[in-house]
């Protein structure tokens, strides 16, 4: 098979001639190609199973970024977003990363977290020693609860009891935190499951009133950590010195952790990207985005969660992103979703942990090409040439009036919803 890094102009090819590259290069069956190329939505009978009331479809655009080399793979990365210029961005900031070998990522444990909340206890401490003695009791529990997690190399690794204060430093709560190697799946379900096994045994030996049992979607025993170097060389625009923007985009990650303000959008660029890869792998978006965003703000103030800096010996800007990621590559929608099957062909992965590695890295390269742009041209200007097509539609351009206002649109100055009506009606007549 030819490296993807062999695949060039892309974005020139028509759909067909994009699916029949990757079908070329083995990225994709012919089965799964066709499958992409006349995907009309879900079948009725899983869609109307996998939610309630459902009465139609809402169906989002699919491509594929380029360029990416992660952990010395070359891969090819599918993404589903709404959002013009995203994979783009994304593709072209993958490039940079390429001469020094793209992104290199770890992964030290990858373990699920679930939560028992008990109150009403006569004595905090002696609860809390209480579970840290009978450790070895609880884990056979687990095992009982979900012999066949464990079967599969899983189940619960460890645990820890927590006394959580209230408002006016009493004592109120003993959690008991469960973490679990869910194997292959985000495993939502099999520690849930885990957790309403437990429970009630603890709850006696605590001779405590239970709260809840359930999942924590703060995930940090499942830290992935992705790294890229980019040469000074080329940084460098016809304005700024590549020294200079790789100093800027230093300065943009920095004030990102200052300023909650910026630290947001800075964190919302990066998630364009992980969301689109979460969303076509059939992940759960809104667990990711919650544990995120949560973990951005772990040190007491919302921060920007890049890092870059320069490397003054090997002059290279160095990024560095780590993230709680906890993807499945079964389980939940995945099964039920045939195109986030088609997602794991055509990244040539069924792992769930590589997944990681690579969606980390699709975060940190995407953050990369927002601050470039807006330390040095600007966003609008690759933004706006990107959204000329989506200007043209909501102006009401069909068929081939879509791709004759858009590149009218691009070489205008200014481009808005009114000058592509304009354009639209000049061009009717
Ligand atoms: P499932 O309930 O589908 O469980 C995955 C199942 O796959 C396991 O029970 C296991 O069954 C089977 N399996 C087969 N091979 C493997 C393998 N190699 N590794 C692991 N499991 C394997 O999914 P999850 O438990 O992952 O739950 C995910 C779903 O839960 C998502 O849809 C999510 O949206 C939803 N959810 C999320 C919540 C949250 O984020 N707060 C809360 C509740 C639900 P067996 O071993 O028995 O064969």
């Amino acid at each position: 098979m030819e490296k993807a890094s062999s695949i060039s102009k892309f974005y020139q090819k028509s759909r067909e001639e994009r699916l029949a590259l990757l079908t070329e290069r083995a990225f994709l069956s012919e089965e799964t190609a066709k499958l992409l190329f006349n995907a009309k939505g879900l079948s009725e009978e899983v869609a109307n199973h996998l939610i309630e009331n459902q009465i139609s479809q809402f169906t989002l655009p699919m491509g594929v970024a380029l360029n990416f080399i992660v952990d010395g793979e070359e891969c090819l990365i599918p993404m589903v977003t709404e959002e013009p210029s995203v994979i783009a961005a994304c593709s072209n900031a993958a490039r940079f990363t390429r001469a020094t070998g793209g992104f290199k990522t770890s992964f030290p444990e990858r373990l699920q977290t679930g939560q028992m909340i008990f109150y009403n206890l006569e004595d905090f401490s002696e609860g809390k020693r209480l579970i840290e003695q009978r450790i070895d009791e609880i884990k056979q529990l687990a095992q009982l609860a979900h012999p066949s997690i464990v079967a599969r190399g899983g189940g619960l690794v460890d645990l820890k009891a927590h006394i959580i204060y209230n408002e006016k430093d009493q004592a109120e709560y003993l959690t008991v935190y469960l973490f679990v190697d869910v194997k292959e799946a985000m495993g939502a379900n099999i520690v849930n499951t885990i957790l309403e096994g437990v429970t009630p045994v603890i709850q006696e030996w605590l001779r405590a009133e239970k709260l809840m049992s359930i999942l924590s979607n703060y995930n940090d025993r499942a830290l992935v950590s992705s790294s890229c170097s980019i040469p000074f060389n080329q940084l460098a625009t016809k304005e700024l010195s590549g020294d200079v923007v790789a100093e800027k985009i230093v300065k943009a990650s920095h004030y990102a952790k200052l300023d909650p303000y910026r630290a947001v959008t800075h964190n919302k660029g990066m998630m364009n990207g992980i969301d689109a890869v979460v969303m076509a792998t059939g992940n759960d978006t809104r667990a990711i985005e919650a544990g995120i965003h949560a973990y951005a703000a772990k040190d007491g103030r919302y921060q920007g969660l890049t890092n870059w800096y320069i490397d003054s010996k090997s002059n290279c800007l160095i990024g560095e992103l780590t993230l709680p990621l906890l993807l499945g590559s079964l389980g939940g929608a995945i099964n039920a979703l045939p195109l986030a099957k088609a997602s794991q062909e055509l990244l040539q992965t069924h792992d769930a942990e590589i997944l990681g590695r690579i969606i980390c890295s699709v975060g940190l390269a995407q953050n990369f090409a927002a601050i470039r742009a807006l330390v040095t041209e600007g966003i609008q200007k690759g933004h706006m040439s990107l959204h000329a097509s989506a200007l043209a539609i909501h102006a009401g351009a069909v068929g081939d009036e879509i791709e004759a206002i858009a590149s009218q649109l691009r070489l205008l100055e200014r481009m808005n919803l009114k000058t592509a009506s304009d354009l639209l009606t000049v061009y009717r007549q």
